[in-house]
């Protein structure tokens, strides 16, 4: 059997900058699941649909062709051949994915993918269920999450490297526009399953949070 490690958590806690270093080392396969919903997001707006349509969105389901690949590490994510790992991660291909994220037709879309994925392979999942709703078996289940100013000061400081003027506060606001978005759906909510460990890195620097990560796999899996 595979060994499958689901860590889910609100936007910004440093999910995926984890995940991937963590699969690196454990030569996992890394699965951001994130980028899914980023991608059928970005279809809906290109297609001129709102997003939270969710009519119009199931019913473009049928023309979506999603594949992951995986280069030297990093995952690339496919929509209809067109590599968008790059476009999706604008901030508008964010908030559309929390749109169609509360669309019952795209998460069972999206569940059957993941879910293949993970039978045939050792993985790191991140997302927001997938300890609840999508790996409900998974060998171990981490809940992480930090302060919505924790997070929002991190994004801050990523955005001003690379030269955005985005204020402090408007990223604060984007998390907590997000969080309450990812909360308070009625179709897989963001929470944190009974059976995972939970990591608040708020007071915690990315080589901590990296050193607890790798102690709650090493206790749970055994690896
Ligand atoms: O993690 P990331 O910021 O890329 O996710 C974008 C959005 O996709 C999230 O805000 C969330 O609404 C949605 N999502 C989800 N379930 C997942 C992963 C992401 O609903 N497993």
């Amino acid at each position: 059997m595979s060994i499958t490690v689901a860590i889910d958590g609100p936007s910004g806690a440093g999910k995926s900058s984890l995940a991937k270093r963590l699969s690196a080392e454990l030569g996992y396969l890394y699965v951001d699941t994130g980028a899914m919903f980023r991608a059928v997001g970005l279809y809906a707006m290109r297609a001129g649909h709102d997003p939270a349509d969710q009519q119009a969105v199931a019913a473009l389901l049928p023309e979506i062709t999603l594949s992951l690949a995986h280069v030297e590490g990093a995952q690339h994510i496919y929509l209809n051949g067109e590599d968008v790992s790059e476009v999706i991660r604008q901030e508008k291909a964010g908030m559309a994915a929390s749109a169609v994220g509360s669309n019952p037709a795209v998460r069972a879309f999206l569940l059957e993918q993941q879910r293949a994925i993970a039978a045939e392979n050792d993985i790191i999942m991140d997302g927001r269920d997938i300890g609840t709703v999508v790996l409900p078996n998974a060998t171990v289940k981490i809940f992480l999450t930090a302060t919505p100013e924790a997070r929002a000061e991190r994004r801050h400081r990523e955005l001003l490297a690379k030269g955005s003027t985005e204020t402090y506060e408007k990223v604060l606001e984007d998390i907590r526009q997000r969080d309450w978005q990812d909360t308070h759906r009625e179709t897989a909510p963001l929470r944190q399953a009974e059976d995972a460990v939970l990591a608040d890195t708020s007071e915690l620097d990315i080589e901590q949070s990296y050193a607890l990560l790798k102690s709650i796999i090493a206790e749970k899996a055994g690896v």
